[in-house]
C-alpha cells in the first residue's frame, strides 16, 4: 500500500484511504501496488457481482458498439424491458429511471407532494426518520436525519416532519395531522449504523399508511436488488409499497437509479412533470438488464440469504467472548458489528490485512460484500474480521 500524491484539483469532498485500486476480479480487488483485498464492501452495496464480471463485461461492450444514449425525446427499447422486468420483481407498475439514488429520491419526493396538491394539501409532508439516510441534494438532504450533514447548508427544505425509526406509536400520534401525505424510510438503515426494525414494523406502517391515504415510500437505495436475501427487503415483510426507489447495485457500477411507483403515485409524473438527461438511457438499461438476469441464473439472491446467516453465525461464534460487541446484526448481506466505542480507524487496520470494510455511524463496522461471495471468502472475511477485533 503506498500513499498517494494529495490531488490538488479534485474537491477535497471525501476523506479517503491511501489506496488506489486498479483492477478487480470478483470478490476481488488488486492495488497499484500489485496487492490483492477481499472486498467486503462492494463500492458501498454497488457491485453485488464482483468487479469485472464478464457478463457485465460483453454485455456493455456490446452496447457501446451500438447505441450508448439517444435521449428521452425517444422510445428507449431497452427502458421498456427493464421497467417490465423491475416491476414483475417489485409489484409496482410503473418506473422513472435516473441517475442516483438521491435522484431517485427527489422523485419519490415530488410524486408524494404531487399527490398531497391533487388532495388540496396546501404544505404537503413527508414523514422521515432519525438517523435515515437519503442522499445530498437538498431535498434528500433535508429527508436525511444527520444534522452533522445539514450543517451549512440551511436554509433546508420545508414538508418534512421527523420521528424516530422504528417506533409505530410516534406515527399513530401524526395521523391527526391533516398535511401527512407520506412516509419515507429505509427498510433497513444503512448510513446510520446498520438497523434492522422489529419484525412488524413494515407491516404496520403499511397498515398505516392504508388507514390514514399516505403514500408509503421505501429507500431501497442500499437494500435492494438482492442485498438483503430478498430483490427488495420489503419482501421479507410481505408487503407492497406505493413507492419503492433503486439505484446502487442496479447498474453493478454503472450509474442507475428508479423511482417505482403504483397505484396513485403512478400518476403524478406526467409529461413535463419531471425529467432526467441521461436517465435511463441505453447502456445504463443494459447493464440493469444484465444485472437482473445474471442474479437470477447464478440465484444469488438465495445465496445473499444462505451466506449471510451463515457469516452471522461465524461471527457470533467468533465474538462470543469479544465484551467490546453491542450488537450484531444481519439481513442477507447487509452486517453490522455494532461496537462500545468510536471505531473508525478499523477500516484503515482492514486494509493493513488487505481486508476493505466501512464503519458507519462512528462505531459500527458495515459489511456489503459482493453477492458472489461464496465459503471460503466468507471464511476468510470473519476470521480477519474476528482477529482484528481481538
Ligand atoms: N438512500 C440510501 C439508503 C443510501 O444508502 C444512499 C447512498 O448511500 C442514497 C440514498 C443516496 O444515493 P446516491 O449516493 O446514489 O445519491
Amino acid at each position: 500500500m503506498k500513499s498517494v500524491a494529495m490531488s490538488t484539483h479534485v474537491m477535497p469532498t471525501y476523506t479517503r484511504l491511501p489506496i488506489t485500486f486498479e483492477k478487480g476480479q470478483g470478490v476481488w480487488l488488486w492495488d497499484d501496488q500489485g496487492k490483492r483485498y477481499l472486498d467486503a464492501l462492494s463500492g458501498i452495496a454497488v457491485c453485488g457481482l464482483g468487479h469485472a464480471h464478464e457478463g457485465i463485461q460483453n454485455a456493455l461492450a456490446i452496447q457501446a458498439g451500438r447505441l450508448i444514449h439517444t435521449s428521452n425525446l425517444y422510445q428507449v427499447g431497452l427502458q421498456e424491458n427493464l421497467a417490465q422486468k423491475l416491476s414483475h420483481l417489485s409489484g409496482l407498475d410503473h418506473v422513472f429511471f435516473c441517475n442516483s439514488g438521491a435522484e431517485a429520491n427527489e422523485a419519490a419526493i415530488k410524486i408524494a407532494r404531487s399527490y398531497g396538491h391533487r388532495l388540496d394539501i396546501e404544505i404537503p409532508t413527508i414523514v422521515v426518520m432519525e438517523n435515515s439516510f437519503h442522499g445530498r441534494t437538498l431535498a434528500t438532504l433535508t429527508a436525511t436525519g444527520n444534522p452533522t450533514a445539514q450543517k451549512g447548508f440551511e436554509p433546508l427544505v420545508e414538508g418534512f416532519i421527523r420521528v424516530p425509526f422504528d417506533d409505530i406509536d410516534a406515527l399513530n400520534v401524526l395521523r391527526k395531522n391533516p398535511n401527512i401525505v407520506a412516509v419515507l424510510v429505509e427498510p433497513v438503515q444503512g448510513e446510520g449504523g446498520v438497523n434492522i426494525p422489529s419484525k412488524d414494523y413494515l407491516k404496520r406502517l403499511r397498515r398505516i399508511c392504508d388507514d390514514s391515504k399516505w403514500l408509503l415510500m421505501l429507500d431501497e437505495v442500499q437494500t435492494g436488488i438482492g442485498r438483503t436475501g430478498r430483490w427488495f427487503a420489503y419482501q421479507h415483510a410481505e408487503i407492497i409499497p406505493d413507492v419503492c426507489t433503486l439505484a446502487k447495485a442496479l447498474g453493478n457500477g454503472v450509474p442507475i437509479g428508479a423511482c417505482l411507483t403504483r397505484g396513485e403515485a403512478s400518476l403524478q409524473l406526467t409529461a413535463g412533470k419531471h425529467g432526467s438527461t441521461f436517465g435511463g438511457n441505453p447502456l445504463a438499461c443494459c447493464a440493469a438488464l444484465t444485472v437482473i438476469d445474471t442474479i437470477k441464473q447464478e440465484n444469488l439472491v438465495e445465496q445473499a440469504a444462505e451466506m449471510g446467516r451463515y457469516i452471522i453465525d461465524r461471527l457470533s461464534d467468533s465474538l462470543k467472548n469479544n465484551n467490546h460487541i453491542v450488537n450484531l446484526q444481519g439481513l442477507g448481506l447487509m452486517i453490522g458489528i455494532e461496537l462500545d466505542r468510536p471505531c473508525g480507524e478499523l477500516t484503515q487496520k482492514a486494509l493493513k490485512q488487505q481486508l476493505l470494510i466501512n464503519v458507519t455511524a462512528g462505531n459500527t463496522i458495515r459489511l456489503l460484500p459482493p453477492l458472489i461471495l461464496k465459503k471460503p471468502e466468507a471464511d476468510l472475511l470473519v476470521d480477519t474480521l474476528s482477529n482484528l477485533l481481538a
